[in-house]
């Protein structure tokens, strides 16, 4: 197993290295604030190693010019390792971010499955092909787009990266991963597992740091094609002002404020239990939580008793207990901020559950899981992303209401309907702004479909072969079949002077 004391280090054209300029940072354990270790911190300059190398893998090395299926045999080998590793990834998850061990092991089976799921469909991206009369033949062919700089946040780490990391792959591009500097450890796991799967040295590098002095000279470097950005909306826009003077191609999952509608007709006990689980869960940092409750009025007072009771219920404690099912948030300064958030809350709307840390808990960041209702569309806790354990209720009375409330924040990645009357449910969906609905369904996702959002939560699709379209560029290729037509200039006689002042 992994030593978890070790010092996470870089991982830079196949070896891992210290900063060259030498300085650290520490990671905390959640559930206690004790550091767990000293984790080596990049600047530019090992930035610019990372970068060279994956220039030259890209250049120069044999992994783009290998045929889907080698490169996929890799993918495969690292999917395995993975699956091996499961247990042990998991405890590392826990440990530097709280998520509750069941949990962590489902993102760590999930991680391996993005590995397998790439690598077949690498092997199955296809282009166009068009024949114009017996004159032409036209297709198009995929290539890599170069060298990606993937830039992750702290919330499921390793699964996150790895759903940006193998469709890059797989494509044939190289990549340097900035990961969150909350989260650094399974990122150094990641990049043992890659090291042993024989990777060429320089096509798959990490470098840890914060997000202002390594992840953005990555952003700004000119020798990097694409920035795939999961993170903050206000990251999101820093990232993209800066990479625009290199013109780089983007793609960003950003923040998230995602309505749950219950109309009246509903399942009602699986939409609580979907409602539960879809906030609370993964301690409630999760971009697509549903985290903005909306009740048809003739269930409203019913299904909010409902909720409050199993919120109050939801067991929070020590991420490592099989029983958990919240665990602390991932940072003190996090925690301060969900708190500010909560207290605000207070303020605006009626307390029904949670609110406090968990009595007996008084080491880590822990929080209770909370539920607001009858709240304004207008307060700070309808309108913001907390990224905790924080659900606000609202209630409406007409489907159109319901679309006005679901559509009156600036984000929209996901949504969520329950209804028995399954036509209302499809035209409330189709006019959700959001990328994803679910309906009658928690966040289940087919690995083939796309992700993203609209509004202030993101730019593009990736999953899926939408993945490939972000990671390839797509070249087209026209080729004469016979000898067509070509209009041939110059063939009058020799060239005169036409007027004074040229043409143009
Ligand atoms: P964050 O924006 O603070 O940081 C994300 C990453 O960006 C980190 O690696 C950080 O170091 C880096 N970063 C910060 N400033 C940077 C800069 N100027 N240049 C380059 N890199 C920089 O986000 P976070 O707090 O780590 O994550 C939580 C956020 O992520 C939430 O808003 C959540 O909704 C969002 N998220 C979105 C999705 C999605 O798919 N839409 C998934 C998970 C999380």
């Amino acid at each position: 197993m992994t030593d978890p004391l070790k010092q996470p280090l870089h991982f830079i054209d196949g070896e891992f290295r210290a900063g060259i300029e030498g300085h650290t940072f520490e990671t905390i354990n959640p559930a206690t604030n004790r550091v767990i270790t000293q984790v080596a911190e990049g600047r530019a300059s090992d930035i610019d190693a990372a970068v060279t190398a994956a220039r030259r893998a890209f250049d120069e090395g044999p992994w783009p010019r290998m045929s889907a299926v080698e490169r996929a045999s890799h993918l495969v080998t690292i999917a395995e390792t993975l699956e091996t590793s499961g247990d042990e990834i998991a405890r590392l998850e826990v440990m530097d971010t709280g998520l509750p061990i069941k949990q962590a092991r489902s993102q760590a089976a999930r991680a391996a499955q993005n590995f397998r799921f790439f690598a077949r469909m690498i092997q199955d991206l296809g282009g166009e092909a068009h024949r114009v009369g017996d004159e032409f033949l036209n297709y198009t062919v995929h290539k890599p787009v170069g060298v990606a700089g993937l830039i992750t946040p702290w919330n499921t780490p390793l699964m996150l990266e790895s759903w940006k990391i193998a469709p890059c792959l797989a494509s044939g591009c190289t990549a340097i991963l900035k990961p969150a500097e909350w989260s650094p450890i399974t990122a150094s796991k990641l990049a043992e597992i890659i090291a042993e799967a024989d990777l060429p040295p320089g096509v798959f590098n990490v470098v840890h740091g914060f997000g202002e002095t390594a992840g953005a000279p990555l952003v700004t470097h000119p020798d990097v094609d694409l920035i795939s950005f999961t993170g903050e909306t206000t990251t999101g826009k820093t990232i993209m002002r800066a990479g625009a003077d290199t013109i780089k191609r983007f793609s960003m999952e950003l923040g998230g404020k995602s309505p749950v509608v219950v109309f009246a007709d509903a399942d009602f006990d699986r939409a609580v239990d979907a409602t539960v689980f879809g906030v609370f869960s993964l301690n409630g940092e999760r971009c697509t939580a549903g985290s903005r409750l909306l009740v048809e009025d003739g269930i409203y007072d019913d299904f909010i008793t409902a909720v409050g009771e199993r919120a109050a219920s939801v067991r929070v404690g020590d991420p490592t207990k099989a029983a958990t099912e919240l665990g602390p948030l991932i940072h003190p300064e996090h925690l301060d901020r969900v708190m500010g958030f909560v207290e605000s809350g207070k303020q605006e709307a009626r307390l029904v559950a949670g609110g406090e840390r968990p009595p007996g808990l008084q080491e880590g960041n822990f929080v209770q899981a909370t539920l607001f209702a009858d709240v304004d569309r207008s307060a700070r806790v309808f309108q913001e992303e907390i990224f905790g354990p924080v659900l606000v209720a609202s209630r409406f009375s007409t489907t159109e209401q319901a679309i006005e409330l679901a559509n009156d924040v600036r984000y929209g990645l996901a949504g969520y309907v329950w209804s028995g009357d399954l036509t209302k449910a499809h035209s409330v969906a189709q006019a959700l702004e959001t990328g994803m609905v679910w309906i009658n369904s928690h966040n289940v996702r087919d690995l083939r479909m796309p992700f993203g959002g609209v509004k202030d939560s993101g730019l593009g699709r990736e999953g899926g072969h939408y993945s490939f379209e972000f990671y390839c560029e797509l070249e087209t290729i026209h080729v004469a079949l016979g000898n067509h037509h070509i209009p041939r200039f110059g063939t009058n006689g020799p060239a005169r002077e036409t007027a004074k002042g040229g043409s143009h």
